[in-house]
């Protein structure tokens, strides 16, 4: 399932050369515009985003894809709105004039064509520096249990499979991802999103359903329950129980962590976009470079701390990276494992580094360790109260059994 990771170790040598020819990419996987339930024009979005220093972005709507032909009511446009203001027709003609916008009828009638992909990717894609890639939220559920996963990269809409049971409904779906992309031979990344929205997930259902390896440790929509509650565990304690399991019961090959936005609206209110992202260290600024690093472990999660000199990969031997500074802002890391010695004790804390330079050894003491940074900075945009800016490294120095 991830061969790139069988020849790693054996490429180490050439592995620090090939990385001195990567770069660093920011972006979102995880964004909605009108094509489904977000509440702007799909190019107004990606402009946002295109004009915030991502690099890639990934428009996934719910069970759809924004191709073919598409009008949309103004009414109905309207009634997105959270907060009044400037009409939301009147903001995309002023930012890309009436030449691009599309309306027919009049008054009450008054539809706005949604532009598609294709026309999105010609209008705002440039080699190195702007890529879209289409995405789909595979939107699914099992009774109450919401299961929602992103499907980045397809080429082709990917029906919600079902399922008897929440695991096996994750399971189909992954496998629909896994055979599309087998039928293509065009890379898909899916991502696990929200596993406590409406307290679907529990940590053992992450664990058990091993054709998963991404989640959202962060997901910028307010009402995905991120720090958990009593007896619940919040995203990222979640991370390390079901990594724990994995490594521990199952010699299977632990989850690696995303911040996304799960942007839906862009007016002011809520679930609004810029509050996480990724940076990815590939070869180019292409759908297959950024999922061969991102299955590679290459890359990290942010809601706002930068990184430099990350040491990545399941066979690293430290924790190792240097903090870009901003003024007037400190920085704590928190270095998380599970001891060998103690299984039952998941994502102990190991030990809290402060300022700018980041080494903590890897050893056969632990089974994984990972590390969480926390700016002393608030989070410009924050999604819960008293939230911080932040970075998540992926997993390190864990190995399973053939
Ligand atoms: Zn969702
Ligand atoms: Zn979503």
């Amino acid at each position: 399932m991830r061969p790139l990771l069988l020849i790693l170790s054996a490429l180490s040598c050439t592995f620090a050369q090939e990385n001195a020819d990567r770069q660093w990419y920011k972006g979102n996987t995880h964004t909605h515009t009108l094509w489904s339930d977000g509440n702007d024009f799909p190019d107004s979005v990606v402009d946002w985003y295109a004009t915030h220093d991502y690099h890639f972005l990934a428009l996934s709507d719910h069970n759809i894809l924004s191709r073919g032909e598409r009008w949309m009511a103004m009414k109905a446009i309207q009634k997105r709105r959270v907060t009044l203001g400037k009409s939301t027709l009147a903001k995309y003609r002023q930012r890309f004039g009436t030449d691009w916008v599309e309306t027919r009828g009049e008054g009450d009638q008054l539809e706005v064509r949604l532009k598609p992909l294709a026309e999105l990717k010609k209008r705002f894609e440039k080699p190195g520096e702007c890529l879209l890639i289409e995405a789909e939220e595979i939107t699914d559920s099992f009774e109450k249990v919401q299961i929602h996963i992103n499907a980045i990269n397809v080429s082709d809409v990917i029906k919600p499979q079902k399922g008897r049971s929440p695991r096996e409904t994750m399971r189909n779906n992954l496998r629909a991802v896994q055979a599309q992309e087998a039928a293509t031979g065009q890379p898909i990344l899916a991502h696990l999103n929200h596993p406590n929205f409406q307290w679907s997930l529990s940590p053992e259902d992450l664990a058990q359903v091993v054709e998963e390896q991404f989640f959202e440790v962060y997901n910028g929509h307010p009402s995905i329950n991120h720090l958990g509650k009593p007896n619940r565990p919040g995203d990222e304690n979640l991370w390390d129980i079901a990594n724990t399991i994995r490594l521990v019961e199952l010699q299977a090959e632990p989850l690696y962590g995303l911040a996304t936005d799960d942007s839906h609206n862009y007016h002011g209110g809520d679930a609004s976009p810029g509050r996480g992202w990724v940076m990815g260290h590939a070869a180019s600024l292409e759908p297959a470079a950024l999922i061969m690093a991102m299955r590679e472990g290459a890359f990290y999660a942010s809601t706002g701390v930068t990184l430099n000199h990350l040491d990545y990969g399941m066979a690293s031997k430290a924790i190792r990276f240097e903090i870009e500074p901003e003024p007037c802002v400190t920085y704590k890391t928190e270095i998380f494992g599970t001891r060998r010695k103690s299984p039952n004790l998941p994502g102990e804390s190991l030990g809290v580094i402060e300022g700018l330079k980041v080494h903590f050894p890897m050893t056969d003491e632990f089974h994984y360790i990972r590390a969480t940074v926390t700016a002393s900075k608030p989070h410009p945009n924050p999604s819960f109260q008293g939230q911080l800016s932040q970075a998540w490294t992926q997993p390190i120095g864990w190995k399973v059994s053939p």
